[in-house]
C-alpha cells in the first residue's frame, strides 16, 4: 500500500506582514489578484490584512468577498484584547470581526520579557488576556489561529510561563497555535528543541512563522515541519519586514520535492515561478535572479563542462528538474561559452551541429567581439539564434531596410508628447513600401510602422507585440554619451523571445532588437510572404486605420 503524503498547510500572510517591508506596497485591487491567484496555487489560508491598523486592508475584506475563492481561506489579522477591558469591548477586536472572514488570527505575547516591559503586566493578567480573547473569538468565527509572538525567545528565556501561555489558548478552544520567531534570530536546532516543548505541552495543531534576520527561516521552518508543525506561514519572494519572512517559494518545494510532503497538487506548483513572478510585478520590486527554485539564474549554466554534462544528463548539474517549479534552464552564452555550450544551443534551435564543425570555432570568435563590444546574449536567445544563422549560412532574408525616421512632438506643457516612426522596407518581391505610425513613444511608433509595412507579406505579424523592454546604460561614467543595450521580449502568445541591440543612441539600438524581434518571429514561423497585390491594398489600409486609431488614442 502506498503511503498517502501526510499535508502540511500553506498560510500566506503577503498581503499584512509582506506588505511591511520598506520596498513593498500594493493597492487593494493588486491584493485582491494575488489573492485569487494564491487560492489558485492551492494555498489553505490567504491572511489579508490588519482590519484594525488601516483603512486599505478593511477595503480589500469587502472586495475579497466578490472573488469566487475556490481552496483558501481568507483571514484577517489583529492582536489579543487590551488589558483591563474584556474581549467583547476591545475596538481592534471589534474591527477584525467585521472584516467577516470564517477565520480570525491573533497575535499576543509569550515571552515575560514583553509582558513586563512592553504591555507592564502581571504574568497571570497575560494568561487571562490570551483566554478571554480566543474564548471569544470563538464564539464569532469558524476558525481561531493564536499567533505565539516571539514564542522561541520567550521559551528560552522562561520555558514555563511560555508554555503556560500556550496551555491558555488551548484552554479556550483554540485551532492552531503558530509558533512565531519575531525577531528572526533563532537557529534550527533551537526550533526543533522549542517546538518539541510545545508539542509536549498542548495537543492542538502547531504551526510555524519564521522571519529571515539570520538567513535560515526557511531551515527554521523545515526544522518545525520536521518536529510535527502542520502549518506553514510566509510570504511570498520572502517580502517582509527587516530581511523578510519566510520565503513560501522556497518552503513548498523543499517539502514537497525533498521530504514528501504535500503542500499543492503537483500540476499547480509548475505554476509557481508564475505567482511568484507576478508578485514582484506587482509590487514593482526587481526579481533576485539567484532566488532558488524561481530565479531567473536558478537553472542557468555557464561553465562549459556544466552544459556538457547537463547534456548527457540534466541531473548531474541540476538538484531537481525545473519545470517542477515553472522554471526553465538556461544555458548562458558568454565568453566562457565553450564548444558544447554552442552545441548545446544549437540543438535547441533544432539545427543539428557536429562538435568539429569548423563553423563552430567562427562563431565563438564573432561571439567574443561582439560581446567585447557589449553585446549580452543571456535573456536574447533569439538575437544568438539569428547570429547563428548568419554564422551558418541558413538565414533567409525576409525583408530589406531602406531608411527608418522617428518624430517627437510635445504640444502642451500638461500634456505627454507623443512619436511618429516613417519606416520604408524592401519586400520580398523588391517593391518598396513606406509606412508611419504614431506611438507613445519612438519605439513603439518604430515597432507599430515596421510591422505594419510587413503585415501585408506576413499577416504572421499581426499576433506578436512587445512584451517588455529594458535600457541598460554601459558606460556610466560617459554621461548621455554612453552606449546603451536594449533589450525586448516579444510575444505572439504562444512564443516568448528576447533580443538585443547596441549603440549610443538608443533608438537605434531599440531599432536592432525590433528588428531582430520580427526576424526571429519570420524565421520561426516560416511561412511564404504573401504576394504583392493583395499585400499593396492591405498595406495601405492598415497604415490609415493604424494612424487613426492611434491619433484617436493620443486625444484620450
Ligand atoms: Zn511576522
Amino acid at each position: 500500500m502506498m503511503a498517502v503524503a501526510k499535508h502540511i498547510q500553506v498560510y500566506d500572510t503577503t498581503l499584512r506582514d509582506g506588505c511591511q517591508s520598506e520596498d513593498v506596497s500594493l493597492t487593494v485591487e493588486d491584493k485582491v489578484e494575488v489573492a485569487e491567484r494564491l487560492d489558485d496555487l492551492g494555498f489553505d489560508y490567504i491572511e489579508g490584512g490588519w482590519p484594525g491598523s488601516n483603512d486599505r486592508d478593511a477595503a480589500f475584506f469587502r472586495e475579497v468577498r466578490k472573488s469566487r475563492l475556490r481552496h483558501a481561506k481568507i483571514t484577517a489579522f489583529g492582536s489579543t484584547r487590551r488589558a483591563n477591558i474584556r474581549a467583547s469591548q476591545d475596538r481592534n477586536l471589534q474591527l477584525l470581526l467585521r472584516a467577516e472572514t470564517p477565520v480570525a488570527t491573533v497575535v499576543g505575547k509569550t515571552w515575560d520579557l514583553h509582558v513586563k516591559d512592553a504591555l507592564r503586566i502581571s504574568n497571570q493578567e497575560n494568561l487571562e488576556i490570551l483566554n478571554d480573547t480566543i474564548a471569544f473569538l470563538k464564539k464569532n468565527v469558524d476558525e481561531a489561529i493564536f499567533d505565539a509572538e516571539h514564542f522561541f525567545d520567550g521559551y528560552f528565556s522562561n520555558p514555563e510561563f511560555a508554555l503556560d501561555c500556550l496551555k491558555a489558548v488551548e484552554a479556550a478552544g483554540v485551532d492552531l497555535i503558530c509558533l512565531c520567531d519575531t525577531n528572526g534570530g533563532r537557529l534550527p536546532h533551537e526550533i526543533e528543541t522549542a517546538v518539541k516543548a510545545a508539542r509536549a505541552a498542548v495537543g492542538c495543531d502547531i504551526g510555524i512563522h519564521c522571519h529571515n534576520d539570520s538567513e535560515v527561516a526557511v531551515a527554521n521552518t523545515i526544522a518545525a515541519v520536521q518536529n510535527g508543525a502542520i502549518q506553514v506561514q510566509g510570504t511570498i519572494n520572502g517580502f517582509g519586514e527587516r530581511c523578510g519572512n519566510a520565503n513560501l517559494v522556497s518552503i513548498v518545494p523543499n517539502l514537497q520535492l525533498k521530504l514528501g510532503y504535500n503542500c499543492l497538487p503537483a500540476a499547480k506548483l509548475k505554476k509557481l515561478r508564475e505567482v511568484a513572478m507576478l508578485v514582484y510585478e506587482l509590487a514593482n520590486v526587481t526579481p533576485f535572479a539567484r532566488q532558488a527554485y524561481v530565479g531567473r539564474s536558478a537553472f542557468a549554466h555557464k561553465a562549459g563542462l556544466h552544459v556538457s554534462g547537463i547534456q548527457r544528463n540534466a541531473h548531474t548539474y541540476e538538484h531537481i528538474d525545473p519545470a517542477m517549479v515553472g522554471n526553465d534552464r538556461r544555458v548562458l552564452l558568454s565568453e566562457l561559452a565553450g564548444r558544447a555550450n554552442i552545441v548545446y544551443k544549437a540543438r535547441e534551435f533544432g539545427i543539428d551541429l557536429d562538435s568539429g564543425n569548423e563553423k563552430i570555432g567562427v562563431l565563438l570568435e564573432e561571439l567574443k567581439r561582439l560581446e567585447g563590444e557589449g553585446y549580452a546574449y543571456d535573456g536574447a536567445d533569439a538575437s544568438f539564434e539569428l547570429l547563428m544563422l548568419r554564422t551558418l549560412g541558413l538565414e533567409k532574408e525576409h525583408f530589406r531596410f531602406v531608411s527608418f525616421r522617428v518624430f517627437d512632438d510635445k504640444w502642451h506643457e500638461d500634456q505627454a508628447p507623443f512619436s511618429e516612426a516613417v519606416v520604408i522596407i524592401e519586400g520580398p518581391d523588391g517593391l518598396r513600401t513606406r509606412n508611419s505610425a504614431i506611438g507613445n513613444g519612438p519605439v513603439n511608433a518604430l515597432d507599430s510602422a515596421l510591422r505594419e509595412a510587413l503585415i501585408p507579406y506576413y499577416p504572421n505579424l499581426e499576433a506578436m507585440h512587445l512584451a517588455d523592454y529594458k535600457v541598460r546604460v554601459l558606460d556610466i561614467g560617459r554621461g548621455t554619451g554612453a552606449r546603451v543595450r536594449v533589450l525586448i521580449e516579444s510575444t505572439d502568445g504562444k512564443r516568448r523571445w528576447g533580443t538585443v541591440g547596441l549603440s549610443t543612441n538608443v533608438v537605434e539600438a531599440s531599432w536592432q532588437a525590433l528588428v531582430d524581434s520580427v526576424e526571429y518571429k519570420l524565421h520561426k514561423d516560416n511561412l511564404k510572404p504573401r504576394v504583392r497585390s493583395a499585400a499593396r491594398n492591405g498595406a495601405q489600409s492598415r497604415a490609415a486605420r493604424g494612424n487613426q486609431e492611434s491619433a484617436a488614442a493620443s486625444k484620450g
